[in-house]
């Protein structure tokens, strides 16, 4: 089959013929219709630090994907052929304390698909039964395809009550911009929305931010003057993994703010702790997704009229990939998506 390896151990991705996954009695195979391209995945291309660190090369990549399934184990009664589905792409171990209780987003022992097992940019992909998650078929297919980051929009939106409060989102890649869209459907009053690059911003507004700020000419401060705000946002969601950005965050939290913190720091980061204990700050880190809340949320929001389609803003074919890692790289994009069909 054809797939989008990490071949070598140096920037680039190749498509290659590789051999089919085989499946346990416990698996499906699910024949890929679309996939979504992650930033991680323009970690692996780029083969940064993290990624010649954390990636055993030869790797099929890709972990964001809907597809149908074709075939499924012995042991496999609640799925299909024919049926349409995505995966969860954290595969975890299912015996640890976290996992028996249905805590599985905390399994210490998690492997990510496209990461540390083959991963989606393929025409077929086989899983665990266990981290399939069947789509309505009503749902848009690119919507479908983009559920993995989708969920850590909602994991992260929806971590804190958001009814009536006035929200802060520090940075507006997919993620941020999906997380807008969320907290408006969540009830959330203002969601004030930062990022550094004014296209991304744009994309923001599409997706339901109630204002938004280029840090670099204005502060969010001032912005909080302008919006009547006299004690602070209640809720950060922090989705840039920039220091300053969340820096910027503390400075701006109500006493007693809750944070979730989903963007990743290239590196160890100093912040004011005396903001974080005097004003009572709580700051709760999110990994993944939760299964199977976060995917049931998406779900039923999505029923509900919820819609992050405009944050799909560029769709290749497959074979046109680096066409896609291209506007990716290039910072003017929300989400690529890539057709396998
Ligand atoms: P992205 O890199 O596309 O978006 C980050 C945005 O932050 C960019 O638009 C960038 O311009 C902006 N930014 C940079 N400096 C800023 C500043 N000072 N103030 C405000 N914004 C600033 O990333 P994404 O795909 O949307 O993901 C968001 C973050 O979440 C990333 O850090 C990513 O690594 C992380 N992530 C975490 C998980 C998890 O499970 N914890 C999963 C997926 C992604
Ligand atoms: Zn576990």
């Amino acid at each position: 089959m054809k797939a989008l390896v990490k071949r070598h151990a140096k920037p680039g991705l190749w498509m290659e013929d590789v051999p089919r996954p085989t499946i346990g009695i416990n698996d499906v195979l699910i024949k890929v219709e679309r996939t979504g391209i992650c930033g991680t995945d323009v970690h692996i291309y780029n083969w940064d630090a993290w990624a010649s660190k954390t990636v055993p090369v030869p790797m099929v990549v890709g972990h964001e994907f809907v597809g149908r399934i074709v075939e499924v184990g012995s042991n496999v009664t609640d799925f299909h052929p024919g049926e349409l589905v995505s995966g969860e792409g954290h595969v975890v171990c299912g015996r640890c304390r976290n996992c028996l209780a249905g805590r599985r987003h905390l399994c210490a022992d998690t492997a990510g698909i496209g990461v540390n097992r083959p991963g989606a940019f393929a025409e077929y992909i086989a899983l665990p039964m266990t981290n399939v998650w069947h789509h309505d078929e009503s749902v848009d297919h690119d919507v479908a395809s983009i559920f993995d980051p989708f969920g850590n929009a909602v994991h992260t939106a929806l971590s804190f009550p958001l009814l009536g409060e006035d929200v802060l989102i520090t940075g507006a890649g997919p993620i941020g911009c999906m997380a807008a869209a969320v907290a408006r459907y969540a009830g959330a009053r203002a969601v004030v929305v930062t990022d550094v690059n004014p296209w991304r911003l744009k994309l923001a507004t599409k997706l339901g931010a109630t204002r938004v700020v280029d840090v670099r000419s204005e502060s969010i401060a001032d912005v909080q003057k302008q919006l009547g705000m006299k004690e602070g946002f209640d809720v950060g969601l922090e989705m840039s993994g920039n220091p300053s950005a969340f820096r910027d965050m503390l400075q701006n939290m109500c006493h007693g703010g809750k944070i979730a913190m989903l963007g990743i720091p290239s590196e160890d980061m100093a912040i004011d702790w005396n903001t974080v204990v005097f004003n009572m700050l709580t700051i709760k880190g999110i990994y993944g997704r939760e299964m199977y809340e976060t995917w049931y949320k998406m779900t039923v929001m999505l029923q509900g009229g919820l819609d992050i389609s405009p944050v799909i803003t560029h769709r290749f074919a497959a074979d046109d990939f680096q066409q896609g890692f291209d506007v990716m790289l290039s910072g003017e994009s929300g989400k690529v998506i890539l057709n396998w069909n």
